[in-house]
């Protein structure tokens, strides 16, 4: 196995990759007026008008009256727009802003973007579908639809008029389109369950870690670093706009982040074997809002590892180390907090950087490393909180574990009893483990009912798909 800060440095590391600019967050939020000038691994003059680098094309259909919808599936045959074209250097950082090549352009670069991240984290390239050789994925940034939705070789996006009654273009929401590559993504890693071996918590699963894939992604720009413990001092416990994004970008794809929602608040939720959702308590609820508990439980893991970054640089005062902390402690000492972290913020700005950057990317790898040992059949949120506790053993957070499963405990979600064990060392892998969860009952079934992208299986997957309805959303 490679030792995670191997992998890690990989992260980063497209030094030399073609420069795009994306905006991180919608234009209209505080800080984000700009967009970010990143890079994306395919080296300058390997990527094409399009843009096209070989696996992915975008498409900007003129009108396209519908999204696709199996059989109306990609190649797109009818009008398109001119397409984006790299200036004399092979970037795509020069195309004006408001031109429409900008939207073509911002599409491929924040998709690609997404993946270089993930991809990094996973540990190799992800496999888009290959529903035949040659195949192309093709991404449409503009379709008369107020919707965005990834399927089998596609992602497209709509747009719709927000509150100040301006369109707003998904092609421009970072966010939309990185939670779009997650569900694709976590299809290529982990294959989709059997009708007998769905459960409603592979569905709310998909969503949850969607919204982590695209909060992790947002979380490698640098002006989101920046903007975050600026606007925060440095105290992730205040609302803010990573744990409060959907609200703020009004489109609710990561909603709430740090929020309190709880299993037990979610247990009359049904699914029919349709993929219609039955709340009976009348509030609509979805796969969306049963996946909260999950992405919770997980960003409060987070803010951990970033308070235990702290401690470890000597950045919180002993009582105010908050490691452990319920989130009503938490809550009752804000004021205190915010005092202290803006005194020590103001002189150490880069070391809450660091830490921040670290707790991003042992979430990012934990998360990667879970998906990998995951099936989908049959699966529960039970059995991904615990995979992720063994891999953050692995990984070197052993330390932190008993905070980690009671971030799961509280939300409802049962981590089965465990008990530490010690281990010797591993001498080549120090980071590795150290210590080991031993489950109480070792053994059990594990159903398998999975099946993979193969040439037979396009209408199981479209099935599985047409499952992710994202229409509410857009309810505000
Ligand atoms: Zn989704």
């Amino acid at each position: 196995m490679t030792l995670l800060w191997d992998r890690l440095d990989d992260v980063d590391g497209v030094i030399g990759g073609t420069r795009f600019r994306l905006y991180p967050q919608m234009p209209e939020l505080e800080g984000f007026a700009r967009p970010e000038t990143v890079r994306v691994s395919p080296p300058p003059g390997t990527i094409g008008p399009g843009p096209f680098d070989g696996a992915m094309r975008v498409v900007d259909a003129v009108d396209k009256p519908a999204p696709y919808d199996f059989p109306y599936m990609p190649p797109y045959r009818g009008p398109t727009f001119p397409p984006a074209t790299p200036g004399p250097d092979g970037h795509f950082d020069r195309i004006p802003e408001n031109s429409r090549q900008f939207l073509a352009a911002h599409m491929y670069g924040s998709v690609r973007f997404t993946l270089d991240v993930w991809e990094a984290y996973l540990g190799r390239p992800v496999a888009w579908y290959q529903p035949h050789d040659g195949f192309v994925v093709e991404l449409v940034p503009e379709v008369g639809w107020d919707n965005a939705h990834a399927g089998i070789g596609f992602i497209e996006a709509g747009g719709r008029l927000n509150k100040a009654g301006a369109y707003q273009r998904f092609a421009l929401n970072f966010d939309v389109l990185a939670h779009e590559v997650g569900h694709t993504l976590l299809f290529s890693e982990l294959g989709i369950p059997t009708i007998d071996g769905l459960t409603p918590q592979f569905l709310a699963f998909h969503e949850s870690m969607s919204d982590l894939v695209a909060l992790i992604a947002m979380l490698h720009f640098e002006s989101t670093l920046d903007e975050l413990i600026d606007a925060t001092g440095g105290n992730l416990y205040v609302q803010n706009f990573l744990n409060r994004i959907g609200e703020l970008s009004h489109n609710e794809q990561i909603r709430i982040a740090s929020n309190d929602a709880k299993m037990q608040d979610l247990a009359s939720l049904r699914l029919t074997p349709e993929g219609e959702w039955i709340d009976p308590t009348g509030q609509g609820r979805k796969g969306h809002d049963l996946g909260q508990p999950l992405t919770g439980a997980i960003f409060d893991i987070l803010v951990e590892i970033y308070q235990d970054g702290l401690a470890h640089r000597g950045l919180i005062p002993h009582d105010l180390d908050p490691r452990g902390w319920d989130r009503d402690s938490v809550a009752a000492s804000l004021g205190r907090f915010q005092s202290v972290y803006e005194g020590e913020m103001s002189q150490h700005r880069g070391a809450f950087i660091d830490a921040l950057i670290e707790a991003r990317d042992v979430v990012g790898f934990a998360l990667a490393l879970t998906w990998q040992r995951l099936s989908p059949g049959h699966l529960s949120f039970a059995r991904v909180a615990e995979t992720f506790l063994d891999v953050m053993a692995e990984i070197g957070q052993a330390h932190n574990l008993p905070a980690f499963a009671e971030n799961f405990l509280e939300r409802g979600i049962d981590v089965r009893e465990t008990q530490q064990v010690a281990m010797p060392p591993s001498r080549s892998a120090p980071y590795l483990v150290r210590w080991r969860w031993m489950r109480r009952r070792a053994t059990e079934v594990r159903p398998d009912s999975t099946m993979r992208a193969t040439l037979d299986v396009p209408e199981a997957y479209a099935r599985v798909y047409g499952m992710f309805s994202h229409s509410f959303r857009l309810e505000m």
